[in-house]
């Protein structure tokens, strides 16, 4: 009796508990906005619903995936319940915190309005944020082909393909470096770097953009000219996207991911690598454009490979091949320093100009 009792005004306080919590402790405290903010273990968060009602946002969200797609304007924003990556128009953005389901409502936190939702849509209403130009890429990495004991391509005069990608590659750096880009490089020495290394220092690094560079090499000497490749469609995304959600724990803040399952990593995975792929594209056809403006090569084209360097890379990749060491015209103008601080400015030119075609044709493509 006296047992039943205790059980009886144990369910009461958990009640009263439970008023508490919802009524006083984490109570709902308007913004100027008229948005509602919750309070969870001290962070503030608003509800994804209501901020893109008012924003005018398309929200799509899948209960069973729990990953939601915002857009607008051709813009786009993927993200998912626990997970702290947010792919913004296909670029990865990492939160310090996951969106979480508060009362079975989907909710945001309040840096994810303010550092990607206001700095992608309202930009034109502020006159502050105006002035500064919405820039995807913030990060590179630039990628120097062979190394160490791995020459890569000699050319008739000995020219070594591990030389000329260094040197277009530091000459890359230093003018990415100049116009306030971030840069990682692979090597910066004469050093072998196995590929899957430079797949890891390419992923830890959470750069916006992979560029490999390279420098062909044929036995019909006379093929010349300047190719770009991007991971062959070819690849089916999907088990690409399964094995990389496999081996991806070390990568993601796994720590922050709901349920650690398998099959949410792949959902994500698999938006992922669809938007890198078009972007990937983008990006090598901007740079080719620069390319063909500036210099007097023939442009081979955007060519889809299975290099396993670009397909491992989680980030719009491209392997620029510069010019073909196996053709006497083009190893000698590989050798002149003017020639390959010229395909550098070019290659620039082309990151900017991917960079600010802004109005990304995301939604078209
Ligand atoms: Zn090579």
């Amino acid at each position: 009796m006296q047992k039943a009792l205790r059980k009886k005004s144990r369910i009461l306080g958990y009640i009263f508990i439970f008023y508490l919590l919802t009524f006083i402790g984490c109570a709902t405290v308007p913004t100027g906005e008229g948005l509602a903010t919750y309070d969870i273990s001290g962070v503030s968060y608003l509800s994804l619903v209501s901020l893109c009602e008012l924003d005018g946002i398309n929200l799509d969200y899948d209960t069973f995936t729990r990953a939601a797609v915002l857009s607008r304007e051709g813009h786009k924003i993927s993200l998912m319940v626990g997970d702290t990556l947010v792919l913004v128009d296909g670029s990865a953005r990492y939160l310090k915190h996951p969106p979480d389901i508060y009362r079975g409502a989907l909710v945001v936190p309040y840096k994810f309005k303010e550092q990607i939702l206001d700095t992608l849509f309202k930009k034109s209403y502020s006159p502050e944020r105006a002035a500064i130009p919405l820039s995807k890429i913030r990060k590179v990495v630039i990628d120097a082909g062979h190394g160490g004991t791995d020459p890569g391509a000699i050319g008739m005069t000995g020219v070594r393909e591990k030389d000329i990608t260094l040197d277009i590659s530091k000459r890359l750096s230093s003018s990415a470096r100049s116009a306030g880009l971030e840069v990682v490089m692979t090597r910066s020495a004469d050093r072998f770097i196995p590929l899957s290394s430079r797949v890891d220092i390419a992923n830890r690094s959470r750069a916006d953009l992979f560029l490999s560079i390279h420098a062909n090499a044929n036995r019909v000497r006379s093929l010349k000219g300047f190719e770009v490749y991007y991971i062959s469609p070819a690849i089916d995304d999907s088990s690409r996207a399964l094995s990389a959600a496999r081996d991806a724990a070390p990568d993601l803040d796994n720590n922050c991911f709901a349920g650690n399952s398998l099959n949410l990593r792949a959902t994500l995975w698999d938006m992922f690598y669809t938007a890198s792929r078009a972007e990937s594209i983008a990006l090598g056809k901007a740079i080719c454009r620069a390319i063909d403006r500036n210099l007097d090569t023939r442009i081979l084209g955007i060519k889809a490979a299975r290099f396993y360097v670009l397909k491992g890379v989680r980030m719009p990749a491209v392997l620029v091949e510069i010019g073909f060491l196996s053709n006497y015209d083009e190893e000698r103008m590989l050798k002149n320093s003017y020639y390959r601080q010229k395909i550098v400015e070019s290659i620039m030119a082309g990151i900017k100009n991917y960079d600010q075609d802004a109005a990304w044709e995301v939604g078209r493509r």
